[in-house]
């Protein structure tokens, strides 16, 4: 077993990601409700996209399995 962090880029493995901003009608940089990974150009709205697969690595739990 290895300790895998919660948190990790599907794409890269980074383990850290920044926010993206924009700038509004007046020029003020608002956060955009995006964010970019830290170690690739992978933008996402839901860390759970960053993440990829939402199932964790599970050592044969058979579900599904006919
Ligand atoms: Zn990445």
């Amino acid at each position: 077993m290895s300790t895998i962090p919660a948190n990790r880029c599907r794409m890269c493995g980074a383990t850290s990601y920044h926010r993206l901003f924009e700038r509004d009608g007046g020029g003020a940089l608002r956060h955009s409700g995006r964010y970019r990974c830290s170690g690739c150009q992978l933008a996402f709205s839901q860390a759970s996209e960053w993440r990829g697969s939402a199932a964790p690595q599970s050592t044969g739990g058979g579900a599904g399995a006919h």
